[in-house]
């Protein structure tokens, strides 16, 4: 049974219950993880507490001297932490690498910290008055990952949290709990002190006591919409700073002067890299007219040939899904589409003949934004195609979704290219770009439904989520 992490003691959770952590390639159940409660939060907060008092005091070159120790340890347990990630979420060994070297790139970036927590000065603001900005931690943090980015989301939140002085409760996914054990056992080897980082394991019920209590000063969350909105509106109810991360909707707009070679191979990684469980997952190809003739068959003939296999099996390029449940949910999606009148251009689902929660990449075709497959987060192996006549209606489609985490051109078109980003109403924007991730200096920024907030993870966003201003007046 998983433990949580409480002022740096590994202790049981007594009287609960707990699930199932499962390899998903094999359906064979790995571990269990309890689920706490109020008093298991309670512990933490506490935890947390006592070692802001000393944390927050600590000089920021010694906090950073711990952050490299913890970057070295990261890239010290790069292989282990990929194949922890490939285990209990099912995602392809290459794939885990990819989320780890980017999760490490936020902690280079808290490395920074010297330079990122510089508050302003402007002397002789008035008369014989100067005025200075300084920037301070908030107290204890909370973080809220989803289950697709075990190592990555949790590296989002607490290295930059911690570095600025904060003290953090991580609060991992039910369904894929092992990532942010092993980085909290790095985070202890590396030599932070006790109550620094906690974890406290658990789902619905450790969120709701984390969201109550007042103890919590700020929440990450990312996860899905429905549950972004309700933790956004609970967290500020009681008072706290709050980012939530939502679901997406990923448009991938192909143009008729799209170098195709470059494209096809893009959009699929786009669409059934990661099994589809992606938030910058391209979801909806949007033909223009004059591209289907190449494009349909391209798409088809790749995706065909895609390898769906086990994610630590050499070769694997799509590996299994999440669970069985979420996977008789991502079929109900093809099913839906299919009787909306979609046509079926490439069929995964033979693929669920397999050991493993296990769906192969399926093209949906002629999806239009009236149904369900083309407007709903389908977050698996399934890319629909739909077309317009034209850059306008393209866009068009795009922007009558709910959610607005990323938007892509494929095009040689400099002109169209530059039309696309201004007009598309997404906060994250690709040309012949499929996955528009920011790194680490720059933030995650969803729009619409797909965040709700004001400051995103990472980059100066997230310098300032974890940080609070006091502006002094002075005059002598
Ligand atoms: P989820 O919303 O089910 O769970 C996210 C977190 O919230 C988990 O830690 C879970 O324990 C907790 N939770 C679940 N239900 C809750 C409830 N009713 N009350 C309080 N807490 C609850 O999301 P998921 O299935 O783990 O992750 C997939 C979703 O996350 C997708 O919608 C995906 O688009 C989204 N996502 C978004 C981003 C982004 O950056 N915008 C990144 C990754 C994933």
């Amino acid at each position: 049974m998983i433990q949580n992490l409480v002022g740096g003691e590994w202790r049981a959770v007594e009287g609960r219950d707990s699930l199932p952590v499962y390899n998903p390639a094999t359906a064979e159940e790995i571990e269990r993880v309890p689920l706490s409660g109020a008093p298991e939060v309670e512990a933490a907060v506490a935890a947390a507490s006592a070692a802001y008092e000393k944390w927050s005091r600590t000089p920021v070159l010694e906090r950073v001297r711990l952050m490299f120790r913890f970057k070295q340890c990261l890239e010290d347990a790069f292989e282990d932490l990929a194949a922890v990630v490939t285990r209990h979420h099912g995602k392809t060994l290459e794939e885990a690498r990819g989320e780890i070297r980017r999760g490490i790139e936020v902690v280079d970036f808290a490395c920074s910290a010297p330079t990122l927590l510089q508050g302003r000065t402007l002397r002789e603001v008035n008369a014989g008055i100067d005025q200075d900005l300084y920037r301070y931690p908030l107290g204890v943090v909370a973080g809220i990952p989803p289950f697709n980015f075990p190592v990555m989301i949790p590296l989002w939140m607490f290295p930059l949290a911690v570095v600025a002085g904060n003290t953090f409760i991580l609060k991992p996914s039910e369904r894929t709990p092992l990532g942010a054990v092993r980085l909290a056992q790095l985070f202890q080897e590396a030599g932070f002190p006790e109550g620094v980082l906690n974890l406290v394991q658990g789902a619905k019920e450790a969120v709701e006591g984390l969201l109550a209590h007042p103890g919590v000063r700020a929440v990450s969350f990312v996860g899905s919409e429905p549950v972004a909105r309700a933790v956004y509106a609970e967290a500020a109810r009681h008072g706290k700073r709050v980012q939530a991360l939502g679901g997406a909707k990923n448009h991938i707009v192909v143009m008729p002067d799209a170098d195709l070679e470059l494209a096809v191979p893009a959009i699929l990684g786009s669409a059934f890299g990661n099994a589809g469980e992606r938030c910058l997952a391209g979801s909806v190809a949007v033909a223009v007219r004059g591209v289907e003739e190449k494009l349909l068959p391209a798409l088809k003939e790749q995706a065909e040939a895609l390898v769906v296999a086990p994610g630590d099996q050499p070769g694997a390029q799509v590996g299994p899904l999440i669970r069985d449940d979420h996977r008789r949910r991502v079929v109900g999606h093809i099913e839906k589409g299919l009787a909306d009148g979609a046509r079926l251009l490439a069929d995964g689902r033979p693929q669920m003949q397999r050991a493993g929660w296990f769906l192969g990449p399926t093209i949906l075709e002629g999806v239009t934004d009236e149904m369900a497959a083309g407007r709903e987060e389908i977050f698996g192996p399934v890319l629909s195609v739909s077309h317009q006549a034209d850059l306008d209606t393209a866009i068009g489609q795009a922007n009558r979704m709910a959610l607005g985490n990323m938007a892509v051109i494929f095009t040689s078109s400099g002109r169209a290219a530059r039309r696309f980003r201004e007009e598309v109403q997404a906060g994250m924007v690709g040309v012949n770009v499929p996955v528009a991730q920011p790194f680490a200096f720059f933030p995650f920024s969803g729009w619409k439904g797909s965040f709700y907030g004001d400051l995103h993870v990472h980059g100066s966003d997230g310098v300032d989520f974890y940080t609070r201003k006091k502006v002094v007046v002075t005059r002598w």
